[in-house]
């Protein structure tokens, strides 16, 4: 029997690290196996779900790179996939529960299921037999007086419809399990393997909500500047250790290592700076270009743009092992962009606390301008012949180099940045700088 499993998302707003990695699992899971990974959505709650929701949660399992077999904007053989497009196979189910006795109308209009009371237990992959007593709960609502259907049926029509055979879901819904497996054994099917994952909680403990910091996709993720590869490899460590030395894996490896038996039990805890280390090595990884085109919209939204891409992606390479976020990077290249980039008040300052300053890049932009060519050798060549001539050593001009080429004390190495630019636009900078001085 060949796996299916699915995300069942609720879009009642962003899609966050705890429906993310839930999402994921199912996806590694169906990977692994060769199974088919199904998106559903379940908006069947009018009042709370919205389409922008449900746009906005496929926006981010697509920038997560989770690819679905069946559901929306595909298709499939069980959809639609929009629960709100199901009714007609919920009144189908309802009526076999009808003819089964198993249901009640009450008076105002509500349809109610007549539990089976008797002990159900869920086998878990995770948190193993868990048992719950005969309820003493009064009958469930499935169908409300105005027509719609309640989660726990819709849920478990279309579990039944869409043939899971698994499904790993938040630890939330373990509480209501017992439910779902009275709703299929009543409709004489068998329930799918459960695997409830343990809950994302903040460093402090406590649960994990929309407001969290770290906690929705498109916000905290996508617009911050995080790669899709990293926030992968770290949701899936949230709540799972991959039997390996590594814990910096590729979606392969994470795919053939993953194992649903040894996703733990207990509760994750996010942990942000764990999360930028991750983005900060996969950024360090890129090769320039890749850099590049990740780098553009963050580039774009500070008005950064440029005439060659090669001296951009070389420059958005020379500081990639400065940043963590993609949205740190403006603040690190911008001057390669511009000519009218500020100059840095308290390092100017600095600077011309020693007199002598003036005088040295002075000098420095003399000999450069003599350079017979112009590469990262012949800049670093001419800096150091200056400081021959005027007796001083070269790391005494780099840091008024450094300054007038960028307004700034840190960055790439300057003979770096010197060549990027160009010979002119080094030459005018300096000059720039030496009216501050
Ligand atoms: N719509 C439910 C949720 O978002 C899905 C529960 C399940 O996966 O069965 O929590």
């Amino acid at each position: 029997m060949s796996v299916r499993v699915r995300f069942a998302p609720s879009p009642t707003g962003d899609l966050h690290v705890g429906g993310a990695r839930t999402a994921l699992f199912n996806w590694l899971f169906a990977r692994k196996t060769g199974g088919t990974f199904i998106l559903r959505v379940e908006d069947t709650d009018g009042a709370r779900n919205t389409a922008e929701a449900s746009a906005g949660i496929i926006k981010g399992l697509r920038w997560l790179g989770l690819d679905w077999d069946e559901g929306p904007e595909i298709g499939g053989p069980c959809g639609p996939y929009f629960q709100s497009q199901r009714k007609d196979i919920y009144d189908a189910y309802l009526k076999r529960l009808e003819d089964a006795g198993r249901v009640y109308t009450e008076e105002n209009g509500a349809v109610r299921f007549k539990f089976s009371r008797t002990a159900i237990t869920v086998h878990d992959l995770v948190c193993g037999d868990v048992t719950f007593a005969p309820t003493e709960e009064p009958d469930m609502t499935v169908r409300r007086p105005d027509g719609s259907y309640i989660f726990h049926f819709v849920n478990v029509v279309d579990d039944i419809e869409m043939r899971m055979t698994h499904v790993f879901r938040g630890e939330d819904h373990l509480s209501n399990t017992w439910k779902h497996i009275d709703l299929f054994h009543a409709f004489g099917a068998t329930p799918p393997i459960y695997a409830h994952i343990p809950l994302i909680l903040n460093p402090d403990g406590t649960k994990m909500s929309k407001r969290d910091e770290g906690s929705a996709i498109e916000h905290s993720y996508m617009n911050a500047g995080y790669l899709p590869d990293a926030v992968f490899n770290y949701l899936c460590l949230l709540g799972w250790t991959p039997k390996t030395e590594a814990e910096k894996l590729s979606r392969a490896e994470l795919t053939a290592l993953f194992d649903a038996e040894a996703i733990h039990s207990s509760n994750a805890k996010f942990d942000l700076k764990k999360s930028l280390w991750f983005n900060a090595q996969y950024l360090r990884e890129l090769n320039a270009d890749d850099l590049l085109r990740h780098a553009r919209p963050f580039l774009a939204a500070r008005g950064l743009s440029w005439a060659d891409d090669a001296v951009a992606a070389a420059a958005v390479h020379s500081v990639r092992e400065k940043i963590s976020l993609l949205a740190e990077l403006p603040e690190w290249v911008h001057y390669f962009f511009r000519e009218d980039f500020p100059f840095e008040a308290d390092v100017l300052a600095k600077l011309k606390a020693r007199p002598e300053n003036a005088g040295l890049l002075k000098a420095a932009g003399e000999s450069l301008a003599q350079a017979a060519e112009w590469s990262e050798q012949s800049v670093h060549d001419a800096v150091e012949a200056a400081a021959r001539t005027l007796n001083v050593k070269p790391g005494a001009m780099m840091p008024l180099l450094r300054f007038a080429l960028s307004g700034q004390s840190r960055g790439p190495g300057v003979t770096t940045i010197a060549h990027l630019i160009g010979r002119e636009k080094t030459l005018t900078r300096i000059e720039r700088a030496l009216g501050q001085f």
